[in-house]
């Protein structure tokens, strides 16, 4: 039988991610910054990554504010030069990364009849394709390592669609199934990789929302609120600690709204 006392128990957790290096995409605000702070809670050294230096530095500073570990690099996703150039500062400063999530998102919202190649295009490159390039450029090094902790944010509109979202959509369905793969690729390397899908979670995406359209999704959602970005964190942190043997899943942070 265990004897672990409380604090003992409070420690481990706060200890669980000790020496490792979580990479964040897109966190210097919303959901990804809501993981980068949770991953930082049990120990790690938190990338914080942005389009820009300010937003990456504002949100790490949230982190470091708390004390605990962060730094701010530039990486825009649908840059191939900055994603590498991150990849690289971040390996010569730390030496390591154990974990990668890949969360930077946009939405172009609009019926597929007045959809511009050019909203398509933004999407898919700023929501799928960064996936693929971000995580081809920074899983070589788990790989080399024999370790790591992939995790990616799809969307429950990429398993069921929505009006006005046939770009988005798409691009996350897209994330679903290039998790699939990269989980089949790389578990012998001892790298898991599987997806989360929020349903409505109430950050700066969802606030621009028309309030008919918010009221609209709280009488689908039986648990009757919207999600927080801590809520994801929760599903982010368990991929990262326990779900050991958990690979090319998908778990649903909605509320109940599909089921
Ligand atoms: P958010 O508040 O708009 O945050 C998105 C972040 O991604 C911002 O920090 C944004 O930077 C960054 N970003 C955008 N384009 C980028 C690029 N090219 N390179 C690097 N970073 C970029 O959105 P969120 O709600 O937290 O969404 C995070 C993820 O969750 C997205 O993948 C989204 O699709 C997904 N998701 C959200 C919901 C929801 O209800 N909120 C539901 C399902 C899935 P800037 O601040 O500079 O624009």
């Amino acid at each position: 039988m265990s004897t672990t006392t409380l604090s003992e128990a409070k420690m481990s957790h706060h200890d669980l991610l000790k020496d490792q290096v979580a990479i964040v995409t897109g966190s210097g605000r919303g959901i990804g910054l809501a993981i980068a702070k949770k991953l930082a809670g049990s120990g790690a050294t938190t990338i914080i990554t942005d389009i820009t230096q300010e937003s990456a530095d504002a949100g790490s500073k949230e982190i470091t504010d708390m004390g605990l570990k962060a730094s701010g690099f530039v990486c825009n996703v649908t840059d191939t030069g900055s994603i590498e150039k991150m990849t690289t500062d971040v390996m010569n400063k730390y030496g390591r990364v154990d974990i990668l999530v890949n969360n930077a998102g946009i939405t172009k919202d609009t019926l597929l009849m007045r959809m511009k190649l050019e909203e398509w295009n933004a999407v898919i490159e700023t929501n799928l394709t960064s996936v693929f390039k971000v995580t081809q450029s920074v899983i070589k090094n788990m790989s080399k390592a024999n370790y790591g902790r992939v995790v990616n944010i799809a969307s429950v509109i990429g398993m069921h669609g929505n009006f006005g979202q046939a770009n988005y959509a798409a691009s996350k369905a897209g994330v679903i199934a290039l998790t699939k793969t990269i989980a089949k690729e790389y578990a012998s390397k001892n790298i898991t990789c599987n997806a989360i899908a929020p349903g409505f979670i109430d950050t700066p995406m969802t606030q621009k929302l028309k309030p008919e359209i918010k009221e609209k999704y709280l009488e689908f959602i039986p648990l009757k609120h919207f999600g927080q970005p801590e809520d994801v964190a929760e599903a982010a942190f368990y991929f990262c600690t326990g779900g050991s043997y958990v690979t090319g899943q998908v778990i649903v942070v909605d509320g109940g709204m599909f089921m």
